[in-house]
């Protein structure tokens, strides 16, 4: 019997959540380019590399819609029309690529300014509340190699890692060994403030079940606490008072404390005022000990989304480009209302798929206008698209450059080829932006 070959990738970064667990083997089959095994991932980011495999979800050539159905065309025709929706609309919008490589995002970058969109990324509905926090009061931060090695007292508030950052708990905060934790777990104490009795809740020492929309009220209970005053009331956002008071001695008797924080502390009532105050909170609990705070980030890279943005524009989402010159209003320059008050007459998608999540009005004016999506697999956003592009996996299929969440750059590795006329996410950006320069007349 033939033996099958096979071509092992060592050291391969996941690109599915911020986490970048940097630590993946992906065996692929040589005859058929198949991932037919990946060891150290959890089952997302194990499912995300199968996903590269043949399937009939998967685009392998360019669509345009003719007659009312996606139908394969050239990649010339494809551009073309595509640079034509571009070019004809008023107020275009280009979103998403938070799961693509950072030199796609700065070629997003330019094409906006070339046309003078709108460009926001999914910051826009998940942690942009946090960039607005950070740009008032600035971040008590660190890198999660640090936490490992440190951290003695671990909080997660408003966020569920054993499901949204599964390996988060088992590589930096919860079970691994660190220098100064050689117990791991034992050497951690793990409190979870959150309304839900989540798995993590379930795996930690303490859990706080604070009432829904009243973090704010508690963290500003803790902050109370923490400068000495008694509280008057008997249970502050649905915690008992001597639980707050628990939690305030905890937190005072640790040696290094981390507080990572997810959607539902920036999506919940107060967005960034909850933030400000959780790093008003963290910067005080340094009069006592040594405390930071990280936000878990979803997409692999959101962060290098924000971090291309700002470098290239000097903000890191929400950006109008209509005068010229980059604007930033959040509220107004954001995707969902633009969408909601139906002022956008056209939108790029890349690396993303915003009719899964954005509220229904928005989607449905999204989908009254032309819509180009960049995209590897068939989603509800490009399956209602004008145009499709499709595109190799960014980390699977191509290279690239991605930053974690605590904005650690990492390098993404190529693992196996793309399917059929797949370009990259830069490629086809990069095709797109000679094609609406000379529609433009601009060289
Ligand atoms: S925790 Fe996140 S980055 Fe790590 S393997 Fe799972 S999905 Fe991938």
């Amino acid at each position: 019997m033939a033996t099958r070959k096979i071509k092992t990738v060592y050291d391969v970064v996941c690109p599915f959540c911020g986490t970048l667990c940097d630590d993946l083997e992906v065996d692929v089959e040589i005859a058929t380019d198949k991932v037919v095994e990946v060891r150290n991932a959890c089952q997302i980011g194990t499912a995300k590399y199968y996903s590269s495999n043949p399937s009939p979800h998967r685009y392998e050539k360019p669509m345009i819609r003719k007659d009312g159905k996606l139908t394969e065309a050239s990649w010339d025709e494809a551009i073309e029309k595509a640079a034509d929706i571009l070019t004809a609309a008023k107020r275009p919008l280009l979103y998403g690529f938070s799961s693509t490589e950072c030199e796609a995002q700065g070629k997003g970058v330019e094409l906006a300014e070339i046309l003078g969109s709108i460009l926001d990324n999914t910051a826009s509905v998940c942690h942009g509340p946090t960039l607005l926090a950070e740009q008032d009061v600035g971040v008590p931060t660190s890198t999660l190699g640090e936490y490992k090695n440190r951290a003695d007292l671990v909080i997660f508030w408003g966020s569920n890692p054993v499901h949204a950052h599964p390996r988060h708990l088992g590589r930096y905060s919860e079970f691994i060994r660190g220098y100064f934790r050689k117990d791991g777990r034992n050497d951690r104490y793990v409190v979870v403030v959150d309304p839900r009795n989540t798995h993590t809740a379930q795996i930690a020492d303490m859990w706080i079940n604070v009432n829904p929309n009243e973090d704010y009220e508690l963290m500003n209970a803790i902050r109370a606490v923490l400068r000495g005053i008694d509280l008057d009331d008997e249970n502050v956002a649905g915690v008992p008072k001597d639980k707050i008071y628990e939690l305030v001695d905890l937190v005072k008797k640790c040696n290094y404390g981390v507080i990572f924080f997810g959607m539902g502390l920036t999506q919940t009532l107060s967005h960034h005022r909850n933030i400000d105050t959780a790093v008003c909170m963290t910067r005080e609990l340094n009069d006592h000990t040594k405390f930071l705070i990280t936000p878990m980030r979803g997409h692999y890279n959101v962060s290098g989304a924000n971090t291309v943005f700002t470098w290239n524009t000097g903000y890191a989402y929400s950006i109008d480009f209509s005068r010229g010159y980059p604007r930033y209003n959040p509220g107004e320059f954001s995707s969902v209302p633009l969408l909601m008050n139906d002022e956008v007459d056209a939108s790029l998608i890349v690396a993303s798929d915003p009719a899964s999540n954005f509220p229904q009005d928005s989607v449905r004016n999204m989908f009254k206008h032309p819509l180009i999506a960049i995209e590897p697999h068939e989603t509800p956003t490009s399956a209602f698209a004008d145009v499709v592009l499709p595109a190799a996996i960014a980390g699977i299929e191509c290279d690239g450059t991605a930053y974690r969440m605590d904005h650690v750059p990492l390098r993404l590795r190529k693992v196996k080829d793309a399917p059929g006329e797949c370009l990259t996410d830069k490629e086809i950006l990069e095709r797109l932006i000679k094609k609406v320069k000379e529609k433009l007349g601009e060289k």
